[in-house]
């Protein structure tokens, strides 16, 4: 008893050593690993979510260590006033933090579900794009064309208009007063164990696991705030 006690106490030390401190951290995937077979496998799906954003998330949480008052302050905020971050610290915040908000909304727009809009969503693509189908397209050609790393976005602009647009690396367009509907991620790690440089193909296949019930509420909830 007395051995477990202390190899407890010991236990206890050695964790708190490892975890990065902070407040961020690594959110569920909303359905499982295989959930998105064939189109994405398990094995990406599981390195994606349990290696690479688990990495921004320790690494969001390293740069913000020390800075109680950032550490405190919503993600989207965080993202939306970088010039205001010690500049020591931006390029980490930018990357990271960048990194953790764009793959948590990345997982919550994946699924099987509706394979298309709907409500004011349907509404708005429609008006913005002529048909879901031209969404698509667009979405297709803006990943093909990121040179690099990089995301492919559906936006909400500052008009409240909807926009196709790109990012390089972890950019978000939280940082140019954007607020993102969906996001899909185009770096290599996100494809290259089954589609290695096909990257058109692993857009196709993203496309159809795009989980429109939930972008159609996001984007009430993003039209409302
Ligand atoms: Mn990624």
């Amino acid at each position: 008893m007395e051995r477990r006690l202390f190899l407890g106490g010991l236990a206890t030390v050695a964790v708190r050593a490892q975890a990065a401190p902070g407040p961020h951290q690594l959110p569920k995937l909303p359905c499982a690993v295989d959930a998105l077979e064939p189109f994405i496998d398990a094995k990406t799906m599981e390195i994606h979510h349990g290696k690479h954003h688990q990495a921004y998330v320790d690494n969001l949480n390293k740069a913000l260590a020390g800075q109680p008052a950032l550490a405190k302050m919503p993600l989207d905020t965080l993202l939306a006033q970088l010039d205001k971050a010690p500049e020591g610290i931006r390029t980490a915040l930018r990357n990271h933090g960048g990194g953790h908000a764009n793959h948590s909304l990345f997982w919550n727009s994946l699924g099987k579900g509706s394979p298309v809009a709907k409500g004011a969503l349907a509404k708005a693509i429609e008006a913005s794009f002529g048909s879901q189908k031209a969404l698509e397209e667009k979405l297709r050609a803006g990943g093909a064309g990121v040179f690099g790393s990089g995301w492919v976005w559906l936006v909400l602009d500052r008009a409240g208009k909807l926009a196709v647009e790109t990012s390089p690396n972890q950019d978000s367009p939280l940082m140019t007063g954007k607020r993102p509907v969906v996001g899909i991620d185009v770096w290599e790690h996100a494809y290259y164990l089954k589609y290695q440089n096909r990257r058109p193909d692993y857009l196709a296949a993203i496309l159809q696991v795009l989980h429109w019930d939930s972008i159609s509420q996001r984007y009430e909830e993003l039209s409302r705030g």
